[in-house]
């Protein structure tokens, strides 16, 4: 008897908690059905990438030591490190440097654990091209100094979600000074060290 009404209740809670859940979802459904779809004009609008967004990577030719450091921490073995030994000042001397971004999973190693930080992140984002092969960049293409969406005089910059204010959901026509949600990295880390300084 005891186990019945034990069976019965865990099946109650069941039946309820799937309820709830089936709510929840239908909640989500009904709230995006109220929303009007905001489109971005690619490619005369873009929106601005996040701080930390993993766009193409910059290469710094001269502040490359050849260490191979980027070819051990990534996970395909990918960037291509070509260096020869220079006996007159005895170091190496790099020659080519390249990256294939057709099959780089932009996980950021390489760029964490470069020892002279000559490797970095850009918010280059659009890279598609008609031959897979145009995505294996030299030090050349790496190097070429990247693009800012904030920059480029032909495109409207419009702000991503978490850029925009409480409640606004439409970048479009936003004034450009107005207030975002969330405050930057460097207003944190102001912010942090004018509170260490005073305790
Ligand atoms: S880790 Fe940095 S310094 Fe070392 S080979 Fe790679 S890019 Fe050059
Ligand atoms: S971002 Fe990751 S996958 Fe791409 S080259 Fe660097 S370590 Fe390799």
């Amino acid at each position: 008897m005891f186990n019945f009404l034990k069976q019965v209740e865990d099946y109650a809670k069941r039946t309820f908690q799937a309820g709830r859940y089936i709510g929840q979802g239908l909640a989500v459904t009904f709230d995006h059905m109220g929303r009007r779809p905001i489109t971005v004009q690619y490619p005369y609008e873009k929106l601005i990438p996040s701080e930390r967004f993993r766009g193409r990577i910059h290469f710094e030719f001269d502040k490359c030591i050849s260490c191979e450091v980027c070819v051990r921490v990534c996970p395909i073995n990918l960037p291509v490190v070509d260096w020869e030994f220079n006996k007159e000042v005895r170091k190496k001397q790099l020659k080519h440097y390249s990256i294939d971004f057709g099959v780089c999973i932009f996980c950021g190693n390489c760029v964490e654990f470069c020892p002279t930080n000559c490797l970095s992140f850009t918010e280059e984002y659009d890279l598609s091209t008609y031959d897979r092969h145009e995505l294996n960049y030299d030090n050349v293409a790496l190097g070429r100094v990247p693009y800012k969406v904030t920059d480029d005089p032909m495109v409207t910059p419009l702000r991503e979600l978490v850029y925009l204010p409480k409640d606004v959901l439409d970048p479009h026509g936003l004034p450009p000074g107005s207030d975002r949600v969330g405050r930057f990295p460097s207003e944190i880390l102001k912010q942090a060290q004018e509170d260490d300084e005073r305790n």
